[in-house]
């Protein structure tokens, strides 16, 4: 069992690079796919010896590959799939005056903390799964129907910043059918990096691939996910287009950009005066939340991260001695953005093919039951 996490890393990752080798090195009939998350591609490159914020998306993919990967997914194009149904159901929110303000739900520590904290505030979590969670049900749903492959025979690794994701594949919500979880693994950064030195590949010199299709096509919106801030600007980049019909202002909303603990934004939404906030670090969170509850703070749509800094962050990430290396794997992300043509996520061409041919349309009935999820009280049993 590798489940075993912390959101800060102050405990070591139950590691799972032992068992993912083996399975590699004799995979006995079995399909092994993997997926890579955006804080994943740049903070690789450091387990290499490179500068912190050097971007290797291409050579994360030679190198899962080089492994003996059968496939390597990006959750980049899952982020993308987030926004349009995040999305959406803030719009239908706001139109429909449900429950306000909304909250993010792609940080695992993020719902584990109003699971067991704050049960009172799970109607405003949104119920849209994290990228994760609808690569995985995607890969062994819908990729695997699409190549006529049993699912059994799929081992689904993930390539995570987080030891927190570690905990969110062994959730009861995100099974198949027969109660067989969707993911099988998660790698953090950190252990990819120990099991690529393991196999002996050299990462620095590996020619770049692309992730393959159908599951690997993103925009930039999907990579700052890895930044503080960048949900948010990714959901307004999309929302505000769809329930407006007019493009954001700005491509890129610096006020929730860079490392303040709390950054808030408002901006004109057909004649609404829409407040968003974007909030990272668990003391902070706590903060927020208490400032909440007593009427100081209100917003409309409120992103929250337990990681400082946001997943660049996560417990899994490679350690560092370098004083900026954060702000150097931000910027990181947010060049990867710069020189993306595609700029936001529902103009990402494979995202607009999924919805055509298999989920009909964000929020659809197929949408929800393999894109969304429930959330539990688990208040009582943490506290006991
Ligand atoms: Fe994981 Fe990112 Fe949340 Fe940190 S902020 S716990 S890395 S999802």
């Amino acid at each position: 069992q590798c489940s075993f996490y912390c959101p800060v890393g102050a405990i070591t990752e139950n590691s799972c690079v032992r068992e993912v080798h083996n399975i590699l090195k004799n995979k006995d009939g079995r399909i092994v796919v993997f997926q890579t998350a955006p804080a994943t591609r740049v903070a690789i490159s450091e387990e290499f010896g490179m500068e912190p914020g050097t971007i290797s998306t291409g050579k994360l993919a030679a190198a899962l590959r080089e492994l003996g990967a059968d496939a390597v997914f990006d959750t980049n194009f899952t982020a993308d799939l987030t926004i349009l149904e995040e999305g959406s159901e803030l719009l239908d929110r706001v139109a429909n005056k449900g429950v306000l303000p909304m909250f993010t739900s792609c940080c695992p520590a993020w719902i584990n903390m109003v699971e067991k904290l704050y049960p009172e505030l799970i109607p405003n979590l949104s119920s849209a799964r994290s990228p994760q969670g609808m690569m995985g049900s995607l890969i062994k749903r819908y990729w695997a129907q699409k190549m006529g492959v049993d699912p059994k025979k799929i081992v689904s690794v993930s390539v995570m910043p987080c030891t927190a994701k570690k905990d969110e594949i062994t959730r009861p919500q995100l099974t198949l059918d027969d109660g067989t979880p969707e993911t099988d693994f998660v790698l953090t950064t950190r252990e990819l990096g120990k099991l690529i030195k393991l196999n002996n590949i050299p990462f620095a010199s590996l020619k770049e691939i692309p992730h393959d299709d159908p599951l690997g096509e993103s925009t930039g919106a999907a990579d700052i996910f890895a930044n503080t801030g960048g949900v948010m600007e990714a959901a307004l980049r999309t929302a505000y287009e769809i329930g407006t019909g007019s493009p954001l202002p700005t491509m890129h909303f610096t006020p929730v950009r860079g490392f303040d603990s709390m950054k808030e934004a408002h901006i004109d939404f057909n004649g609404i005066d829409f407040k968003v906030a974007v909030v990272h670090g668990a003391a902070n969170i706590h903060k927020y939340i208490e400032k909440m509850k007593k009427g100081e703070v209100s917003h409309h749509f409120v992103e929250f991260m337990v990681c400082k800094g946001g997943c660049i962050g996560g417990g899994g990430e490679p350690k560092s001695i370098s004083a900026d290396y954060l702000l150097k794997r931000m910027n990181g992300i947010y060049k990867i953005d710069d020189t993306k043509e595609m700029k936001k996520s529902h103009v990402n061409p494979s995202i607009q093919r999924l919805y055509k041919f298999f989920l009909e349309k964000p929020l659809s009935h197929k949408s929800h039951k393999l894109l969304h999820t429930h959330y539990k009280d688990r208040s009582t049993n943490f506290n006991k």
